[in-house]
């Protein structure tokens, strides 16, 4: 039995008492509990490259960062594209968190294909939701076409399932790389530029809208994009928006300080938008935060422009982020509940966080990457203020 004793709870109760083999009492009188975070954006990208991350690094990296729970994405190697493959991984995570011991709690994307429209029914009690790629950001998994689009978004309102959407639209991308040819990698901004993921956003807007599909839309980056589906939402509600720390928190002027290692998609925005973004954020408009964990080798992340691997890593960070961030009065401690936990359980059906993350609101602590695998974080050496001190995930304490 977890016995926590006077804690400072943002939860409205005094104590929590939670069942495991494990026996331990913690004075939590100068420490926050609230719910562990749910992170529904991770490519923690096992099967297929375990030398970028695997479920031991990465679930211990997240545990660290107080989350307990994870929606990965669908872009291993060999993609997660048919029953077989997703039951295939499934059984890898479950062994390795099994032999390391690790209590751990996740959930799986089924990838989208032109191709494999016909196979969704199978699997469609066994994931999270559908993930559609409709830019050029990952392999096989792009849907670049109409007719295809039109025809996910109608099989998944027949199964009452949630598409998560990548939205940079692919025929952009290939005519801007033709007029932007550069090794100078501030260039990804312009090339994935806002219209980019505008066209590509407003499409899956017209389908959604169309069909009453569920859209949770991935990485929203411009300020644009959330007026565009706050204006659709008044027609259909079941539409919802993630942002990502690396959006929230850093900017296209971090291209001078660490070049090709800050390229990701969609590309980091000018500190203008970020701050609007931000905003929005802070407000209440945008309803999740998903890291959009995305490991790769320092030597990946340092190949010249064009050919840097896309990526941040996240799920460390994105806490501290955030209660640095209400330290500096930026967002309020129930924003951060909110699009850590509570609305994430509302917009795909889950029952209530019950995992648990004790936070210390005044350590001050320099990040430094602990146990993913990746060879790079943009936040490295920046000091935050609110940090984990312990994550519970089925009555399992991980000390951070
Ligand atoms: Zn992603």
């Amino acid at each position: 039995m977890i016995e926590i004793m006077n804690a400072n709870t943002e939860l409205g109760k005094k104590d929590y008492y939670i069942d495991s083999s494990y026996s331990l009492t913690i004075d939590a009188s100068d420490l926050f509990v609230l719910p562990a975070m749910i992170d529904p954006h991770v490519h923690f990208r096992n099967p297929g490259q375990a030398d970028k991350e695997t479920w031991s690094s990465a679930s211990k990296a997240a545990l660290f960062g107080g989350i307990t729970t994870v929606f990965d994405m669908p872009n291993n190697i060999p993609s997660c594209t048919t029953k077989h493959r997703l039951m295939d991984k499934k059984r890898i995570i479950d062994e390795e968190l099994s032999r390391n011991k690790i209590a751990f709690r996740y959930h799986l994307y089924f990838g989208v294909t032109a191709k494999n429209i016909h196979s969704i029914s199978s699997v469609k009690d066994d994931i999270i939701g559908l993930k559609v790629f409709m830019g050029s950001s990952t392999g096989d998994l792009l849907i670049a076409d109409d007719a295809t689009l039109e025809k996910v978004f109608a099989t998944a309102k027949k199964y009452n399932l949630i598409i998560a959407i990548h939205a940079e639209d692919e025929q952009y991308i290939r005519e801007k790389k033709k007029l932007l040819r550069s090794s100078d990698p501030e260039v990804h901004s312009l090339i994935r530029d806002p219209t980019c993921a505008l066209i590509a956003l407003r499409k899956a807007l017209y389908f959604a809208c169309m069909y009453q599909t569920t859209l949770y839309v991935l990485h929203v980056s411009t300020p644009e994009e959330v007026e565009e589906i706050l204006e659709a939402k008044k027609k259909h509600p079941r539409l919802y928006i993630e942002a990502t720390p690396h959006h929230l928190f850093l900017n296209s002027t971090y291209y001078k300080k660490h070049h090709t290692k800050v390229v990701v998609n969609p590309p980091l925005r000018s500190p203008e938008r970020q701050q609007r973004l931000l905003q929005y954020f802070t407000q209440g408009c945008i309803d999740a935060l998903g890291t959009d964990h995305a490991p790769h080798s320092l030597e990946d992340k340092q190949k010249p422009y064009p050919n840097t691997a896309a990526g941040l890593p996240g799920v460390e960070s994105a806490l501290p982020l955030l209660l640095n961030a209400w330290n500096e009065g930026t967002i309020s401690l129930k924003r951060i509940i909110d699009v850590t936990s509570r609305n994430i359980c509302k917009i795909f059906s889950l029952p209530l966080q019950e995992d648990l993350v004790l936070i210390d609101p005044r350590k001050t602590k320099v990040v430094r990457k602990m146990y993913s695998k990746a060879g790079f974080s943009p936040y490295e050496g920046k000091k935050l203020t609110g940090w984990p001190v312990m994550t519970i995930c089925r009555g399992v304490p991980f000390m951070t």
